[in-house]
């Protein structure tokens, strides 16, 4: 018989360890901690499995799912001597959604179910605290209203705002019981305008009412973009931890907080958080009251004389200190801990592993390592590769005279400028401009999450470290700065005042998330170090991975940063890109529109000595490493003079008449170029192009001594006689140049496989190749049939429908591309078993891509050097997680 209610902190029938996919994370933690000793508030989960089945109207089911959910709640009311409904002495349940993969302040929560018109008298003269007992009522009906009923909580917030302005209260806490009651009616009102029912009575009727909110909140938009951002699969579903209800809001010696065990921006350890006196867990989260420090040390350091948990309750305090240490062996990982402490006992009402900063996640890492509690393989498994680029971000030059307009809290670390936008709406305008934004807020809630997620960085008024714009941010690496006092916004007049500074909306501002500061305008920014812990981290993840790591680089530039961010290697050097220069693009373009083969080799002499200097220095760059250059691929459309200006300039340069260039270059426009003549057909036609730039990079070579060995690579081939071809102007030219030279070096020969029918040919193909590296970025355009360069606006709708379950030009396409690869390595490998196997499409650099890579056995990845670390990372998650995750679409 399946069990769909598991219970925990209960004396009969605890939910087991470990089954965070059945009890998701929340509920499986309660359990956890209940079981060693941690005070926990007992309750009940129901299972992710009854997710899915509880939107079916499957009768059997729900009556099955109610008798377990009565027989637990028995036990509930047996242990706590309270009654569900009970107007003497009512129990009171706060219910709360919890997937197997967090997802912060992305599904419903309601507190304080169970309270009614009458056993909202019971907790009055049980708790001896009429005040509290209203509070909580009305904050009930709040919640309930919103997640339950649909009905808009600014209604709610207005009355309150109403209520406080008439009753001359300063804060929510200042309102007196007969203030809270006339409130309690107020909201009824609204209930019953915006529903035309009453407010539910029956507590049955509201715990149903909240275990069905909070398993559709699964399927809320913002829950569903949460997901596909983070790529978390939709089947999963939500549990739904119904739990007693312990309250922060009984007073002055009662309290709600998040607690971190390390500093998460940092990796200090040491508790590290935020608590509010006298109030219930989504003050702190929402960010509508600023909290307080926990510790001494934080107040001191922030200037605030805001009294700190540890001076206003040491014993609670000490309390959650060793709370604190105690669940951080248990879980071998820094946690992010919700409690409240009720009339001076301390309850935990959650724990996860905390989100945190890259700079935090190596040092905790490295910590956890030195205090022996994880091994450096699991170490370097507890970095994202996504996260790497963030050690990269930029922050504001030092030597800045500008003078920062606000501050607030450094709460994502990273400096960006960006045009204000006020709201998602107008963020997504401003970046079908292409421009970067700025969301600036009051405060960030859950619905903000794609506006979030499309700006460049986040400013809120309001909130703080724990609060949902600083906790996203840091999830999505973008820079954000909150709680900054001093900002103001009129939605009326669409404008942002930071204090005396005003702007429209569209207006650029640069924030400094790693500071806090604000900045008006746009300020220059300076690149990011990578730190000592990072490379103590890539040291071990460079021990743990198999595939090799290259560059894909067309400047000594390039190379040169490449080698210093750890690539072993160019694995692309697109010769065409060396070419994009003004002062190259002309004789690129007299070789393109010459009229005759004397008019070309007069363009290419000009070439010439320009390619080899540059070979000359990348292979200075990469000595001792494998440089794999490919040969012209040039699609015609992109080399060809396009306006007035560039013809005029083009027959100065070259002495050649406009009116015939023009008339060649109308010749040579093509309907399609990316199918057109390109690659090594350009070669097939015109062989003295690839001639001269075999030339220079086996002069170069020559110049260095061997320092290196040239791959040279053959873009677009399809057949062995046309790589054949290839390879024999190749040696050819190298017999000519070692001749002249009087010096000969090693060289490679090998193909680029990029076209389906060059992956179906691979057999043959290796029989001319030395190597291969797959072009997946044509390779999956023409297995798609979709253009990589327009495919963009309509790959939107296919992922909005769920008709792709990933971009395919970002995440390879495993089952289609993916499967054309892993023929041609198959094939490859039978005719011709030295054979080295690379990629050098962009997915190279994406850990999703490469741990495919890894699957496939490639010998390398090569990516674009500033992705370069986060694919060593990724290369060496993908070997450690071999065999872990076999099927990685469906684990997904
Ligand atoms: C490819 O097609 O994947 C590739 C690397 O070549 P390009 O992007 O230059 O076409
Ligand atoms: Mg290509």
């Amino acid at each position: 018989m399946t069990n769909w209610v598991y219970r925990f902190g209960l004396s009969v029938g605890s939910a087991g360890k470990n089954c965070a996919r059945m009890l998701g994370g929340k509920g499986a933690n309660l359990s956890e901690m209940a079981a060693i000793g941690l005070p926990v508030p007992p309750g009940f989960i129901i299972s992710t499995e009854a997710c899915h089945m509880f939107s079916d109207k499957s009768s059997a089911f729900h009556s099955t799912l109610s008798i377990e959910v009565s027989e637990a709640l028995r036990d509930l009311e047996e242990c706590l001597g309270a009654g569900f409904g009970d107007p003497e002495r009512p129990l009171l349940l706060s219910v709360r959604s919890g997937a197997q993969v967090s997802m912060p302040g992305m599904m419903d929560t309601v507190l304080n179910l169970g309270l009614n018109n009458l056993t909202v008298d019971g907790l009055a003269r049980h708790s001896g605290d009429a005040r509290f007992a209203w509070d909580s009522y009305r904050r009930f009906i709040q919640m309930y209203a919103d997640v339950v009923l649909g009905i808009d909580h600014g209604l709610f917030e207005t009355a309150l705002e109403k209520a406080k302005a008439e009753g001359r209260a300063s804060s929510d806490a200042a309102l007196s019981v007969g203030q809270l009651q006339s409130l309690v009616v107020l909201y009824q009102a609204i209930v019953v305008q915006h529903t035309g029912q009453a407010f539910p009575q029956d507590v049955e009727e509201q715990l149903w009412g909240a275990v069905g909110a909070v398993f559709a909140s699964w399927n809320s938009d913002r829950a569903k973009i949460y997901r596909r951002i983070n790529g978390i699969a939709d089947i999963l579903g939500t549990a739904v931890t119904v739990q007693a209800m312990v309250f922060g809001n009984k007073g002055g010696t009662s309290a709600t907080g998040v607690a971190f065990t390390r500093n998460p921006s940092t990796g200090a350890p040491g508790i590290f958080g935020e608590f509010l006196i006298n109030a219930q867990g989504e003050d702190v989260v929402a960010g509508i009251r600023t909290p307080h420090p926990l510790t001494v040390a934080k107040q001191q350091a922030a200037g605030t004389h805001n009294l700190c948990l540890e001076e206003a309750m040491p014993l609670a305090f000490r309390e959650l200190e060793n709370a604190c240490s105690l669940l951080e062996r248990h879980y071998r990982d820094m946690q992010d801990i919700e409690f409240t402490i009720e009339e001076g006992k301390l309850w935990l009402l959650q724990t996860r592993s905390g989100k945190r900063t890259i700079a935090a996640a190596l040092k905790i890492a490295i910590d956890l390592v030195e205090e022996q509690l994880i091994e450096p393989n699991e170490a370097v498994l507890r970095i994202d590769p996504a996260q790497i680029d963030h050690l990269l971000h930029p922050t504001v030059a030092p030597d800045l005279e500008v003078s920062p307009i606000a501050r607030g809290l450094a709460a994502s670390p990273g400096a960006v400028s960006g045009r204000i936008a006020l709201d998602t709406c107008s963020a997504e305008a401003l970046c079908a401009k292409g421009d970067p934004v700025i969301l600036v807020r009051a405060e960030t809630s859950p619905e903000d999450i794609h506006g979030m997620h499309i700006a460049t960085g986040i400013l809120t008024a309001r909130g703080g470290m724990t609060s949902h714009a600083a906790v996203v941010a840091r999830g999505m690496g973008r820079p954000c700065i909150s709680a900054v006092s001093v900002l103001q916004i009129d939605e009326t007049t669409r404008r942002a005042h930071l204090g005396e500074h005003e702007f429209d909306e569209g207006d650029f501002i640069t924030i400094d998330g790693s500071t806090g500061y604000v900045y008006p305008g746009q300020i220059p920014t300076v690149k990011g170090e990578l730190s000592e812990d990072f490379m103590k981290i890539m040291v071990w993840a460079d021990a743990a991975r198999r595939m090799r790591v290259r560059a894909n680089a067309d400047s000594p530039e390039d190379a040169e940063t490449a080698r210093k961010l750890g690539a072993e290697g160019i694995g692309l050097c697109r010769t065409e890109h060396m070419f994009f220069e003004p002062a190259r693009i002309a004789a690129v373009r007299e070789m393109i529109l010459a009229g005759s083969q004397q008019e070309r080799q007069c363009a290419l002499a000009k070439l010439l000595p320009e390619q080899r200097r540059d070979f000359t220095r990348i292979f200075e760059a990469m000595a001792g490493f494998p440089v794999t250059i490919r040969l012209l691929d040039p699609p015609l459309h992109e080399f060809l003079p396009q306006t007035e200006a560039e013809f005029d300039a083009l027959a100065q340069s070259s002495g050649l008449d406009v009116a015939q260039l023009r008339r060649r270059a109308e010749e040579l426009r093509e309907f399609n170029p990316m199918l057109g003549h390109r690659g090594c057909r350009l070669a097939v036609t015109y062989p003295e192009i690839y001639e001269m730039q075999v030339r220079a990079i086996l002069e170069a070579a020559c110049e260095v001594d061997g320092e290196v060995t040239p791959e040279i690579m053959v873009p677009l081939a399809v057949s062995k006689p046309e790589l054949a071809a290839m390879k024999q102007l190749i040696d050819r030219t190298a017999t000519d140049v070692f001749a002249e030279t009087g010096k000969s070096v090693e060289y490679l020969v090998g193909s680029m496989i990029e076209l389906p029918r060059a992956a179906l040919r691979a057999g043959e193909l290796a029989e001319v190749a030395a190597f291969f590296s797959f072009g997946t970025n044509d390779l999956t355009q023409t297995t798609f049939g979709m253009s990589r360069d327009d495919s963009t606006p309509f790959m939107i709708d296919y992922l909005r429908q769920g008709l792709l379950s990933r971009d395919p030009f970002i995440n390879l396409d495993v089952d289609g591309v993916g499967e054309l690869m892993a023929l041609a390595c198959e094939r490859a490998l039978k005719a011709r078993p030295s054979i080295k196997l690379g990629i050098c499409g962009e997915h190279g650099g994406d850990p999703y891509s490469i741990n495919a890579c890894e699957r496939m056995q490639l010998d390398y990845v090569s990516a674009s050097p500033f992705r370069v670390p986060a694919a060593r990372l990724a290369a060496a998650h993908a070997r450690l997680l071999a065999g872990v995750n076999v099927n990685t679409e469906q684990a997904a």
